[in-house]
């Protein structure tokens, strides 16, 4: 699915919330005019009154008094039928418009700007068609177990000790999240927890209602290619990477290196940070790997704008593999 069709399946989930909406206010109007006929009177006094209001504007009528009395009608019967529904053990707002967002009306648009339930519904359809929906199932913090990583290892802290700190960690960026939100570069060997935590992270943001995008560097770099020479379709339009609250690139470092790679990576982060959005990238590559792949305007980067988170040593999916083979032996 590319963006335009992520679109239009939010903004036909939007059309079906309305019509939903209306379905069951309709439903709503008639199960009251039937328990409570005196609220369907006034409901039809106030239909023919908006009815005879709107022929009068049709004929041409422009007289400020008449208007006023069609006004004055309306919020006069208005006012009945609340109280009549209060007196019937209704909620006043009973008969309001029933809405799945009422911050936008379910319409995905608040003065002008995308309402929080439309960016959730399209950071869904993003993350759905990035290949993460699998993971997005199981991935929270809820999920990550500490259990998986050795107790014991070269240093003075424990890698599990290690890994706790740092998921407090982004616990605390999630919490604190915002358009001034750190950069972060999880760094560590295969196998760590770096793309399992950034996931976390974006799984959690986006339950939180932020627009979150995830790809894999290559899949990024597949994506600007295609929109820089035209030669393929690309998944994902390049200005999404640019805007999103926040990007997580996974994996840099597998990418093949050219000048037009060089290029493009730089220009995504450099430009998201000129527009303060967040960006966070993991990696095998150490400092000095970096050194050696990439030219000093990109390093310099990675290195001064990007908080260097160092993942302790530990291979979850041999440890997961391990757990797995010893429960089929006791089984
Ligand atoms: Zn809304």
């Amino acid at each position: 699915m590319n963006k335009d069709q992520c679109l239009r399946a939010v903004n036909q989930l939007m059309e079906d919330r309305r019509t939903q909406g209306k379905i069951e206010s309709n439903r709503r109007r008639e199960t009251i005019a039937a328990e409570v006929p005196a609220i369907g009177q006034k409901e039809k006094e106030l239909q023919e009154n908006h009815a005879s209001f709107f022929r009068f504007i049709a004929e041409g009528g422009d007289s400020e008094e008449e208007f006023l009395k069609f006004r004055d009608k309306s919020l006069a019967l208005q006012e009945e039928i609340k109280q009549l529904l209060v007196e019937n053990g209704y909620p006043e707002t009973y008969l309001d418009p029933v809405y799945h967002c009422s911050l936008c009306a379910d319409e995905g648009v608040v003065d002008g700007v995308l309402c929080p339930c439309y960016k959730q519904a399209l950071s869904e359809q993003y993350l759905a068609q990035s290949g993460m929906e699998k993971l997005f199932a199981k991935c929270s913090f809820a999920a990550f177990d500490l259990s998986l990583y050795p107790t014991e290892g070269d240093g003075d802290i424990s890698p599990r000790d290690k890994m706790k700190k740092i998921l407090a960690f982004a616990k605390n960026y999630v919490k604190n999240f915002g358009d001034d939100a750190q950069n972060l570069l999880f760094v560590g060997e295969p196998g760590c927890g770096k793309t399992f935590l950034s996931v976390c992270i974006g799984c959690e943001l986006i339950r939180s209602g932020k627009f979150v995008l995830y790809a894999p560097v290559q899949d990024l770099l597949a994506d600007f290619e295609a929109a820089t020479f035209k030669n393929k379709e690309s998944t994902m339009p390049t200005e999404e990477y640019l805007d999103a609250d926040l990007l997580i690139i996974d994996d840099l470092g597998t990418e093949f290196y050219s000048s037009f790679v060089e290029s493009t990576l730089y220009s995504v982060i450099n430009t998201r940070l000129t527009r303060k959005k967040p960006t966070v990238i993991s990696t095998n590559l150490t400092p000095d790997e970096r050194d050696e792949c990439y030219a000093s305007r990109l390093n310099s980067r990675l290195n001064y704008s990007f908080a260097n988170v160092p993942f302790p040593a530990a291979n979850l999916r041999a440890e997961t593999l391990k757990r797995r083979a010893a429960k089929g032996k006791k089984g």
